[in-house]
């Protein structure tokens, strides 16, 4: 990515767009060039929308009428920013990437989409995805996968894989994805992005195409920790249309301790080494503004991944549930109904998502219920009290994101379970709820590549605001 408007951060241009030094329509096609040259290679949009002008224009006709009557203009207004293909945008193609909805068309904006419309963001496209949120490469989209910016032979990371690749490669300058387990910080970590997966709750979740309802959460990439902050301050509160919504204030603010905790039992087997030394170079910064390291203990936090992949199943085999080729999407006619259940969902789903129904059908099923998903429920309780009782003591958890950089396509999509490890240290914040972001903490080398690589921190309930304040202190955003 050259230097040009499209690889300015989104405070950057906000104040450019302030001063009238630049306009969103000369912003968002910059971008537009970005997307011409980098999107086939890297195919990071499903779609770019073709009104993407028209939105520029009608910005910058906001911001002179803003100026008109005095009023202060929102930062974000006429800021090109994409969004994953899960969440709706009315009138627009929302497919989860997945055959199933090709020729869907949302109805309704989602909660998250209207709180953008109303600060005047420009939507620039819809980014691909594993097939409903159901992956860590990008490998599950039915349309191919996407690249990553820094190695067009490796991963870009999921399931928010197109969100992350097109803001590091200047196709938007700022992104949302959705993150049931790690979908929106190992993306991050893989394309050297900051990437928020908000407190369970602070985001509605009104419109996004729910995958475990109990784990998700939409949130925002951004090319530092100062937009990812404006963007999720954006999007944030309590909403009507979600029952588990809950505003900025729900939770009680907390004394900092100046302490990271660092779960060293965790680190011991299954890290690179490059990653560890890489983790340990960003501590030492934190270490440098009068943070304390201490070692803690999570003696359930090695059951996280099984515990999520019994839970996340179950909730996304009832999900899915619904398309039944009558109600939503593809219908295909068979002689019976439950022909056409068969014919519809064979045809539409892919392979990594049929397993996930047939896992979580079993999970489910009479018999195995107690013994699985009882069981599950039992220890994912435990896993939160852990957590909990250790922020009391200090003010965030941090581990690597991912134990690796960014494998190669095809690697590991042979073999899921393999998959499944990389997701180790993320899936847990969205078990017991926590919030918690991935920031870069430099790079490493693999051939003769430089990759980036993600630092994780993981907060009590409530807290982004510790998030913010560690990350912009890891990455050198302030002091
Ligand atoms: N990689 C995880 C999975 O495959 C996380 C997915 C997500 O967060 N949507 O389930």
């Amino acid at each position: 990515m050259e230097s040009s408007l499209a690889t300015l951060t989104i405070t950057e241009a906000a104040k450019k767009l302030a001063a009238k030094e630049i306009t969103s329509l000369e912003l968002c096609r910059a971008c537009l060039i970005e997307i011409e040259k980098n999107n086939k290679s890297l195919n990071a949009y499903l779609e770019v929308f073709a009104d993407v002008e028209e939105q520029a224009k009608a910005a910058d006709a906001r911001r002179a009428q803003d100026e008109r009557e005095g009023n202060v203009s929102h930062p974000l207004l006429g800021i090109p920013v994409a969004t994953k293909d899960n969440i709706l945008i009315e009138g627009r193609h929302a497919s989860s990437a997945s055959k199933m909805l090709e020729n869907y068309v949302a109805s309704f904006d989602a909660t998250v989409i209207t709180k953008l419309k109303a600060a005047g963001v420009v939507f620039m496209g819809r980014t691909n995805m594993d097939e409903f949120a159901m992956g860590g490469s990008t490998e599950n989209s039915a349309y191919g996968p996407t690249k990553n910016p820094f190695d067009h032979t490796r991963v870009a990371g999921g399931s928010s894989g197109g969100s992350a690749a097109a803001l590091a490669s200047g196709m938007a300058l700022g992104t949302f994805g959705s993150d049931t387990g790690g979908s929106i910080r190992e993306p991050a970590s893989f394309c050297g992005l900051v990437g928020l997966k908000p407190t369970y709750g602070a985001v509605s979740r009104s419109g996004v195409m729910a995958m475990g309802s109990s784990l998700d959460q939409i949130g925002p990439f951004g090319r530092t920790v100062e937009d990812t902050e404006l963007l999720f301050d954006t999007i944030r509160g309590k909403d009507a249309l979600d029952g588990t919504s809950i505003d900025a204030g729900f939770y009680p603010k907390r004394e900092p301790t100046k302490k990271i905790g660092v779960p060293r039992h965790l680190l011991a087997n299954g890290v690179d080494q490059d990653v560890l030394a890489a983790f340990e170079e960003s501590l030492k910064v934190l270490q440098s503004q009068g943070y304390v390291a201490v070692d803690i203990e999570l003696p359930s936090a090695g059951l996280a991944l099984a515990i999520y992949y019994i839970i996340m199943p179950a909730e996304s085999s009832t999900n899915l549930a619904r398309f039944d080729g009558v109600r939503y999407g593809l219908s295909i006619k068979g002689e019976t109904l439950a022909e056409d259940y068969a014919k519809s969902r064979g045809a539409g789903f892919g392979p990594e998502v049929r397993r996930r129904i047939m896992l979580g059908t079993y999970v489910l099923s009479s018999g195995y219920y107690d013994a699985y998903y009882g069981k599950a429920t039992l220890a994912r309780e435990k896993l939160r009290k852990e957590y909990a009782d250790v922020l009391a003591t200090v003010d965030a958890v941090a581990v690597p994101t991912v134990p690796t950089p960014a494998f190669a396509i095809g690697e590991k999509a042979a073999d899921p379970l393999s998959m499944y490890l990389a997701d180790i240290f993320t899936v847990t914040a969205n078990l017991t709820g926590n919030p918690a972001i991935s920031v870069p903490m430099g790079t490493v080398v693999r051939g003769d590549k430089t990759l980036p690589v993600g630092i994780q921190f993981t907060a009590a309930h409530g807290d982004e605001d510790t998030l913010f304040k560690l990350g912009k202190i890891a990455t050198g955003e302030s002091k």
